[in-house]
């Protein structure tokens, strides 16, 4: 789950990490009136779930409340990244000495936690990465130990920190472990970090939330941003069927993360292209797969279903039924190849074969099948 920049600073602050002052605004108005609340100087920025806003003109300085209005206007309504404008965050500007990049993420490779930072900040990550390399910095730390002080003050003179504001960048670099850790997040990001006058700064935040943390966050989940998901994916997650669009022609409905990953290394490698992966979970009855089925279907690209059942907990015949009773309510009809095996498969083939369809006991069958029908 992405979180605006507004949201993602709040996170930062509560774990305290200091940000300038800020308020949201709708419209030119409201940008004005916030403005003025801030006083002085301030900066309009698009509050979109993209980056590079900067570049594509959504983030501007703003001398006073009727400047700030006029950025606003300008702002709103903006399409950034394929993202349209609707609100802007109206923050107390700030002199920028020195721009740094700081983030704290989970290392898949080593199954604990790291923080990259640079002295390349301002600019995306990805550029520096493919520029310059070495201009990154990288340091593990486990999640239940944090980052420790001398690996943070490492980090410090590895960028160049000035030792004035060492004491403050440790406690920034660990904050931001700390806020990592304890929101359940998978990035949270500061760029840039700034040296404005005496003092560290996080002047744009970032934050992605691991769905599957999620709940136990009750006050996260109500952060949700509906622009976020397409109406089928919101509709997943809702029925907690995991499914993700993909650009074939092959609707997939599986019971498994890991069947349905196989299934669609399988389709692709006798030639034909998944329309989406889905993992129905655990209990794949009649309803869970009516509602699969559904949003399969919701995909005009789809031309025929492959479904990949293994029954071990869930038996088969149930399955069948399921499926038998789900076809009854779709919107549309397309062809149906069905892979089911497992607890009481003889059952279960039975039905599928009763009701007129194609049921096959092994997956490159079915698969063959599904293939040669989507042409
Ligand atoms: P992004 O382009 O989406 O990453 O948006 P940022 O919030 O990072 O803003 C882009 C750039 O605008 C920053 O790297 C800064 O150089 C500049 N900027 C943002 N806020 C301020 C500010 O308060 N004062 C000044 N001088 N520059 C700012
Ligand atoms: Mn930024």
């Amino acid at each position: 789950m992405k979180l605006h920049e507004y949201q993602s600073r709040q996170l930062l602050a509560d774990s305290g990490i200091a940000v300038p002052e800020a308020r949201l605004a709708a419209d030119p108005a409201a940008a004005a009136q916030a403005a003025a609340e801030l006083g002085g100087p301030v900066v309009v920025k698009a509050q979109v779930l993209s980056g590079g806003r900067g570049k594509a003109g959504g983030v501007k300085l703003a001398a006073d409340a009727e400047a700030a209005a006029a950025a606003a206007a300008e702002i709103l309504g903006l399409d950034i990244g394929g993202h349209r404008v609707a609100r802007v965050m109206v923050a107390e500007a700030v002199d920028i000495g020195a721009e740094y990049y700081l983030a704290a993420l989970p290392d898949r490779e080593t199954g604990r936690l790291m923080v990259m930072a640079s002295a390349a900040g301002g600019i995306e990550i990805e550029t520096v990465a493919a520029r310059d390399p070495d201009a990154i910095r990288t340091v593990g730390c486990g999640v239940d130990s944090g980052l420790a002080p001398f690996q943070a003050r490492r980090l410090a003179f590895q960028l160049g920190i000035p030792s004035a504001l060492l004491g403050d960048f440790v406690r920034i670099a660990t904050a931001l472990v700390d806020c990592l850790v304890e929101n359940d997040a998978s990035l949270v990001e500061i760029n840039p970090l700034v040296i404005s006058g005496d003092r560290l700064l996080a002047i744009d935040a970032k934050i992605t939330i691991d769905d599957s943390g999620l709940f136990r966050h009750a006050q996260l989940r109500t952060l949700r941003n509906p622009e976020e998901e397409t109406a089928t994916e919101a509709e997943a997650r809702e029925a907690g069927i995991s499914y993700v669009k993909l650009d074939g022609t092959i609707g997939c409905m599986v019971n498994g993360a890991g069947l349905a990953m196989a299934l669609l290394d399988v389709i692709v490698s006798e030639g034909g292209e998944p329309a989406n992966f889905l993992d129905v979970g655990g209990g794949a009855d009649a309803g869970q797969v009516a509602k699969a089925m559904n949003l399969i279907l919701a995909d005009p690209e789809v031309e025929v279903v492959l479904v990949n059942i293994f029954g071990g907990i869930t038996r088969c015949d149930d399955v069948a039924r399921g499926i038998v009773q789900a076809l009854a309510g779709l919107p549309r009809r397309v062809p149906l190849e069905i892979r089911l095996v497992g607890t009481n498969q003889a059952a279960g083939l039975r039905i599928l074969r009763d009701a007129g369809l194609n049921a096959h006991r092994d997956m490159l069958s079915a698969v063959r099948a599904a293939v040669a029908l989507a042409g």
